[in-house]
């Protein structure tokens, strides 16, 4: 007999990605009860109708899945395994679905304790960007068992397009950890194709409106260039959390001897970002680094670009 829909949800994190995912279940008619940190980012939630809780545990008490979206392992641990976490108030038979980004290993060691409690769990990392989260096509790699996948597939549908069961727990991370590789490079690629772009003089908007469309269209040239062109710094994906997942990537790699020549790179350029401040900006700041290298002025706005303002210079491009 095939087990009923998952009706009742309890949901942990409200950052850039979670809020609207939540937002993207209420529409769908799933119950959603809530939890933040930070308690004034439930506020939103809890004007559109959800419940809300005072912790994680008793976000889970009545709900038949629990979905945790937060920054990192170490957070993830806590949200679930900690004080007033989750395996305090679920029941056996719940399903804690963890979408955020964070190590395959930690994600097994959870799942492990999970199960002791007869709590089943998926690792089920997205893409797509904050534009994928609000319009509910993020693309969901899963880990974990095919049938607690199917059990659940209703409330990934109502987040995401493409929902690929990738293997036991951990593989859904794995394959998030590829999917920031090739987002890691497709934003360099961008980033010097705009930098090569401003320095020879080409008109940007028309470089990226026939660009895009031919053999190196992308993600990033979609969604970040035009930002880049507005001068809008704005995170979608902020450079430190690109920056935990390419140092997860990098340790993953380093572990089966496997070099990663331009993922290293793209992590050394971003840590300029960061350097200079800018590890909440979204991750187009990547162009600020080949501003500063090639002494050209690509955004109109970036911080750079401001600082030469002040100092009087005048950059090339
Ligand atoms: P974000 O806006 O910084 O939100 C992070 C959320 O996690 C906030 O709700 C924060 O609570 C909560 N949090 C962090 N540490 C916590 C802790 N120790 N205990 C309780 N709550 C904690 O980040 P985001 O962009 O939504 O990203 C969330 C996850 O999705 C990350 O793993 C990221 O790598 C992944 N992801 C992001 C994108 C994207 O484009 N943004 C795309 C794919 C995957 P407070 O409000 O209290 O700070």
């Amino acid at each position: 007999m095939q087990a009923a829909r998952p009706e009742r949800i309890g949901f942990i994190g409200l950052g850039i990605m979670g809020r609207s995912m939540a937002l993207n279940l209420m529409r769908r008619g799933f119950h959603v009860t809530v939890w933040n940190r930070t308690r004034a980012r439930m506020e939103p939630l809890l004007a559109a109708g959800a419940r809300g809780a005072s912790s994680p545990k008793e976000a889970a008490r009545e709900a038949d899945v629990v979905i945790t979206i937060v920054t990192d392992s170490p957070d993830v641990e806590q949200v679930i395994l900690g004080p007033e976490g989750v395996i305090e108030g679920a029941r056996p038979g719940t399903v804690v679905i963890d979408m955020s980004t964070i190590s395959p290993a930690v994600t097994r060691r959870i799942a492990a304790q999970l199960a002791e409690r007869g709590i089943d769990m998926l690792d089920a990392p997205v893409t797509g960007g904050d534009v994928g989260a609000r319009e509910g096509t993020l693309s969901i790699m899963v880990g974990g068992k095919a049938e607690v996948l199917e059990r659940c597939r209703p409330v990934l549908e109502a987040m995401g397009r493409t929902i690929v069961h990738m293997g036991d727990h951990g593989m859904g991370q794995l394959c998030k950890l590829c999917n920031q590789v090739i987002v890691a490079l497709n934003l360099l690629a961008m980033s010097e194709g705009l930098a090569f772009a401003a320095k020879a003089g080409v008109d940007l908007e028309k470089m990226l409106a026939v660009v895009r469309a031919g053999a190196a269209g992308s993600w990033a040239l979609d969604n970040l260039a035009p930002r880049v062109l507005r001068g809008d710094y704005r995170p979608g994906f902020m450079v430190r959390l690109q920056q935990k997942d390419l140092r997860l990537a990098l340790d993953a790699a380093g572990q089966m001897n496997l070099p990663l020549p331009g993922t290293s790179l793209v992590h050394q350029l971003l840590a300029s970002v960061e350097a200079y401040g800018g590890g909440d900006d979204g991750t187009q700041a990547l162009v600020q680094v080949l501003e500063r290298l090639g002494n050209v002025r690509i955004g109109p706005h970036s911080k750079e670009v401001e600082r030469w303002a002040m100092e009087g210079s005048t950059p090339t491009g």
